[in-house]
């Protein structure tokens, strides 16, 4: 089922045939129109195209994302991917922090580390939850506008005593807008002005209609400094998790994305991989934005080597030839040969965007870049 004919990958393109086969033999595979190539062939060339913005829409390259898909039978259940978006001081760090530590198999031994974009966490009652660690809608937005939409919910955090601000409804946009529904901490409850009803009447006014308010949105009153109502948050994001039904097949080639990356002294490039579909392994290579990498550690955010990562599990992946963008797509390829043309091509296409688009820089910048 992990498989699609050129002549019906190009449709959902709305490409021509032609230039798909033309990618193709570019990336190293022959193939006529009738010809059916493997998913994750399928993904590389409409990966390909989405580097062509002039040709192709971000809507066409999602829906390309999609070309593989995986047998209901192999889907298993995975863990919530969650981002924590709020007004300014609402308390989004402290709440993650917070959540961090009512890890409960972390304990003694190390704990989370704060150093890596993304962790999970046990939660009391033993369901695992991812939390990104950019709070901000910047990063979200940033990534949302490279295509990669990597969060299954939203918590958003409101301060009991302070209301709904402004960046509260930026918040609630930028979830509505990625279609990511939203489960709101009401924070700050242990402050003696705090109104919690006060929070929830307001949410109507932008078309959030909470449990209490007779509509489906999950609301839960907590604390971030005295822990109260941290549980039952816990409880709301399994509960919208399993509304969800969020499932991935862990038996595959690994894709996902880039969380974040950075060049480091000593390691070379880092990066965080979010791992989306499949199981990413030591020793895998893979393509990621323009560059590609063989995976010669793995490491997880408790900072201990690892094997393997799965669905939902962000890790830190060495042996990066270059360092890519938060946001960039990765996916394991067969080969190291394949990964570096791959890498090549988008590198020689990156160059020929750029040398073609109008400057808009200075004349010393130009200077600069000749
Ligand atoms: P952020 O800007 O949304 O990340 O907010 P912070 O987590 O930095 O919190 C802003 C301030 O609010 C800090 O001084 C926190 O100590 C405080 N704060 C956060 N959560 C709570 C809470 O639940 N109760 C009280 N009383 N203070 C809190
Ligand atoms: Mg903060």
């Amino acid at each position: 089922p992990d498989s699609i004919t050129v002549g019906e990958l190009a449709q959902r393109m709305a490409v021509q045939a032609g230039q798909v086969v033309k990618t193709l033999m570019k990336l190293g595979t022959m193939a006529t129109v009738n010809q059916t190539i493997d998913g994750e062939t399928a993904q590389l060339v409409v990966e390909e195209f989405g580097h062509t913005p002039k040709r192709v829409s971000e809507s066409d390259i999602e829906e390309g994302l999609e070309t593989a898909p995986d047998a209901e039978a192999d889907m298993q259940p995975r863990a919530p991917v969650v981002t924590v978006m709020g007004h300014v001081d609402h308390g989004k760090t402290s709440l993650l922090d917070a959540l961090r530590k009512t890890d409960v198999v972390a304990g003694e031994a190390g704990g989370i580390t704060q150093h890596i974009g993304a962790y999970q966490v046990v939660m009391p009652g033993g369901n695992k939850v991812s939390f990104i660690d950019t709070p901000g809608h910047a990063a979200f937005s940033e990534m949302r506008a490279r295509g990669a939409n990597i969060t299954d919910i939203v918590i958003l955090v409101v301060a009991a005593d302070d209301g709904i601000k402004q960046q509260t409804v930026e918040a609630i946009n930028h979830a509505k807008a990625a279609e990511v529904p939203m489960v709101v901490a009401i924070n700050k409850c242990d402050k003696p002005d705090a109104d919690p009803d006060r929070v929830r009447q307001e949410l109507l006014n932008y078309g959030v209609v909470t449990e209490e308010m007779g509509g489906e949105t999950l609301a839960v009153e907590c604390s971030a400094s005295s822990g109260e109502g941290l549980e039952q948050l816990a409880e709301a994001l399994t509960l919208q998790a399993e509304i969800q039904d969020l499932k991935a097949n862990p038996d595959r080639a690994a894709e996902g994305t880039v969380v974040e990356a950075k060049l480091e002294k000593g390691r070379g490039p880092v990066a965080t991989f979010l791992v989306q579909r499949g199981t990413l392994k030591k020793g895998d290579t893979f393509v990621v934005g323009n560059e590609y990498g063989r995976a010669r550690a793995l490491v997880n955010d408790r900072g201990d080597n690892v094997e393997a990562a799965y669905p939902s599990e962000p890790v830190e992946v060495l042996g990066l030839h270059g360092t890519p963008q938060a946001g960039d797509r990765f996916v394991v390829v067969d080969s190291e040969q394949r990964a570096r043309e791959i890498a090549e091509h988008r590198q020689e296409k990156a160059r020929e965007t750029q040398s073609t688009a109008p400057s808009t820089g200075s004349l010393e910048q130009m200077l600069a870049r000749i």
